[in-house]
């Protein structure tokens, strides 16, 4: 099919469901897609594809897939220190040996780090049990901070996940613990060896931590990443032109994406978009493993 079909579309590459941090389930989170008048959606869930196929069997008519996830990367950050990255990956090959054998290693890091956040805030006398609250959630699920933080909605320590972010789990705060993530040139050798695409998610989101610079962007450009996420709620207007100055440079495909946690987060599905140019561009960039789905098969060619 092709891409030029896709113009005047409303198009969201970056969302979350209930199988990683998100509250919709795959399911719920296609009927709000729908009920948005979106046309495309990318299912971005944190180190992991399990969502992918409740998610496809949900589509309605007139809404597409775009079957993604977001990875934990660890990545220079052009100073001489490291940093925490996101890369959102789309359309890359689930069954991919070292992807399924990493994704899983992550989890399992997700899942022991949050319990060490958890039990640092019980020995300060929060009301948390960190082994209720691994105990509650699905094995080998994608644990990650905004479950602790709802643990500590529902105890009434917080009134809200935003306010638990900003006192307690903020990644400057005294009760975040690191994880071992992938190192980003990995993962984008990883997602390209499996098919897929590379973008880099909320590069400038300045207030959440530490950030890279644009020589690390340049690097990883070089090393393959397609694109880089320019439109998204946590970058300033200031941080929207840096990146769309960067992405003209390198040649980068620039995305705009809402970053949908369901409640977790205010933000509403489709608030940021990304052209039909830009998917189409994406897409181009893939080899064909996992198609997107448009009602039919849209290949890559
Ligand atoms: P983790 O993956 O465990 O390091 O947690 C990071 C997750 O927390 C990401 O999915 C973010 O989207 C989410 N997050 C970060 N800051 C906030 C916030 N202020 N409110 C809600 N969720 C947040
Ligand atoms: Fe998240
Ligand atoms: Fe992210
Ligand atoms: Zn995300």
């Amino acid at each position: 099919m092709p891409c030029s079909t896709l113009d005047g579309m409303v198009i969201d590459l970056h969302t979350h469901s209930s199988v990683s941090d998100g509250t919709d389930t795959p399911t719920e989170l296609i009927t709000t897609a729908a009920e948005s008048g979106l046309s495309v959606v990318a299912l971005t869930d944190h180190d992991t594809t399990a969502g992918w196929a409740e998610a496809a069997a949900a589509l309605p008519d007139g809404l597409s897939l775009v079957r993604g996830a977001e990875l934990s990367c660890e990545s220079p950050n052009g100073l001489g220190g490291v940093v925490t990255v996101h890369l959102l990956a789309y359309l890359f090959d689930p069954d991919a040996p070292v992807i399924v054998a990493e994704q899983s290693r992550l989890r399992a890091e997700r899942r022991e780090r949050l319990h060490k956040m958890a039990k640092r805030m019980a020995a300060d006398g929060y009301p948390v049990d960190a082994d209720d609250l691994l105990a509650s959630l699905p094995a080998d699920s994608p644990a990650g901070r905004p479950h602790l933080a709802m643990a500590l909605v529902q105890a009434g320590v917080v009134e809200s996940v935003d306010e638990a972010f900003r006192v307690f789990l903020n990644s400057r705060g005294r009760f975040m613990v690191s994880r071992r993530d992938t190192p980003v040139h990995t993962a984008i050798q990883m997602i390209a060896d499996a098919g897929g695409v590379t973008v880099l998610a909320h590069a400038f989101a300045r207030h959440r931590g530490p950030t890279l610079t644009a020589d690390v962007i340049k690097e990883l450009a070089a090393a393959g990443l397609s694109g880089l996420e320019v439109d998204h709620p946590d970058h300033t207007p200031s941080a929207r032109a840096e990146l769309a100055e960067l992405a003209g440079d390198l040649r980068l495909v620039k995305t705009g994406s809402s970053d949908y946690h369901g409640t977790n987060k205010t933000i509403r599905i489709g608030q940021e978009s990304t052209s039909p140019e830009a998917l189409a561009e994406l897409v181009a960039r893939t080899s064909g493993v996992v198609p997107v789905l448009h009602g039919k098969v849209m290949s890559s060619g």
